[in-house]
């Protein structure tokens, strides 16, 4: 028996992708890898065998810490410190007993339950017969330990596989998802408030590549509003890895609206800029679609007439995962993934310059484009796109 630690990785719906399942486990597994890398475990190995994820490591490395960074990796639904026996009851025992001893010193274990599972039928032993066996087993090895098999203080776990078995308890639970990479490249409209990092999140869980792009309205907004943003994209990159942010001044455009249309309308116009902007620099990056923190309701400018007259600015598709989340929901997850407290802290976003007083909440689509024909719409989209500046966002 060799002295490694191990992890065992469940993965979540990588494993029902059908004739795509090498893929998504090679994509996983290759995310898995970097990861530990850049946490600086590189030299930890991650090896898949019938459908579960192994990663061995050095016993002088801290197995809850290399198992964190594990359960940030998209598409890992679950994950167990585990160790290895030979595929035969004395082996099996004789590290079960090993492993309930230190959970007895570290724990102060007095009460378990065995369940046992077999996924190589050939096993001798059906899973009820090992899960009793190994617990009498244990119960010789521990003498302070009694079976409890209503509430344990501890399950273990017992999963006999054709050439080794595992042993495990804990189950460390990842986000699911699918692995970064596997469902292209979205431009996310990146604001400072609580929305939008989330939406970001919640897109690159599943497999998409991030861009962001980022308006601000200087000298209106302050240069801190925009290193607020930058934090907050700072946290959505520590789990989908280093992205690219444009960041452009909006004041030029904002100005021109003011000056040329119907004040009620004022949001509506920038955020139909915004759209605009973005498709351009979607288009230029590879970027297959818009991502946007919106929420249905909201505000006056995500009513459900003022969504469609914002979407049909753009011909490129706009997901908007919050959609019909509620704003505690939306809170929850903030607080979740860490972003909660940089989106609250006061500075002004660029949406908040110039705003109506009475802004209209039911948009009519004909009046909309009527007022804003008086605009230069391409030449102002044009200019503000050669004006960016672009930013490395580090994960
Ligand atoms: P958030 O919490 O994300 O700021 P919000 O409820 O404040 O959302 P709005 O300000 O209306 O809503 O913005 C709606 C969406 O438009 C945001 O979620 C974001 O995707 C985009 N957006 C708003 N302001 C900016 C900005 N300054 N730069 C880039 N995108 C923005
Ligand atoms: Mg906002």
């Amino acid at each position: 028996m060799n002295e490694e630690k191990i992890l065992i990785v469940r993965c979540g719906e990588v494993a029902l992708k059908g004739m795509n399942k090498p893929y998504f486990e090679r994509m996983l597994a290759e995310r898995i890898k970097k990861r530990l890398e850049k946490a600086g475990y590189a030299s930890a190995s991650v090896t898949r065998h019938e459908g579960l994820f192994f990663v061995r490591f050095d016993p002088s490395l801290d197995q809850m810490a290399v198992a964190r960074e594990i359960s940030k990796v998209f598409g890992v639904a679950s994950i167990s410190p585990a160790v290895e026996a030979e595929s035969d009851m004395d082996s099996i025992g004789e590290e079960a007993v090993k492993f309930m001893l230190r959970l007895i010193e570290e724990k102060g274990v007095k009460t378990f339950k065995v369940e046992a599972k077999r996924a190589d039928k050939q096993f001798p032993i059906q899973s009820p017969d090992i899960a009793r066996q190994i617990g009498a087993k244990i119960l010789i090895g521990c003498k302070v330990l009694k079976v409890d098999v209503h509430d344990p203080d501890v399950r273990i776990f017992v999963d006999v596989r054709h050439d080794q078995s595992y042993i495990y308890t804990d189950k460390i639970q990842g986000f699911g998802g699918l692995p970064l990479g596997t469902n292209g490249k979205g431009l996310v409209l990146l604001s400072g408030g609580i929305d939008s990092p989330v939406a970001a999140w919640m897109m690159a869980k599943r497999g998409m590549m991030l861009e962001a792009v980022h308006f601000h309205s200087y000298p209106y907004t302050s240069p801190r509003a925009q290193e607020k943003v930058e934090e907050l994209a700072g946290i959505v990159a520590s789990y989908c890895g280093s992205f690219r942010m444009h960041v452009i001044n909006l004041l030029p455009i904002q100005e021109q609206i003011v000056r040329n249309c119907p004040e009620a309308e004022t949001t509506i116009h920038v955020r139909r800029f915004m759209m605009k902007i973005a498709e351009r620099i979607a288009k230029d990056c590879g970027a297959m679609m818009l991502i946007t923190g919106e929420n249905l309701g909201q505000v006056a400018s995500q009513t459900a007439e003022a969504l469609v007259v914002t979407d049909e600015s753009v011909s490129l598709p706009v997901m908007r995962p919050l959609i019909a989340m509620d704003k505690v929901d939306i809170i929850e997850k903030a607080q979740e993934i860490g972003t909660f407290e940089t989106s609250i802290e006061p500075y002004e976003d660029c949406c908040t310059v110039f705003l109506p007083k009475h802004p209209t909440t039911k948009p009519k689509l004909e009046r909309i484009k009527a007022s804003e024909s008086v605009l230069d719409i391409d030449a102002l989209v044009e200019a503000a796109v050669a004006s960016q500046e672009i930013i490395q966002i580090r994960g």
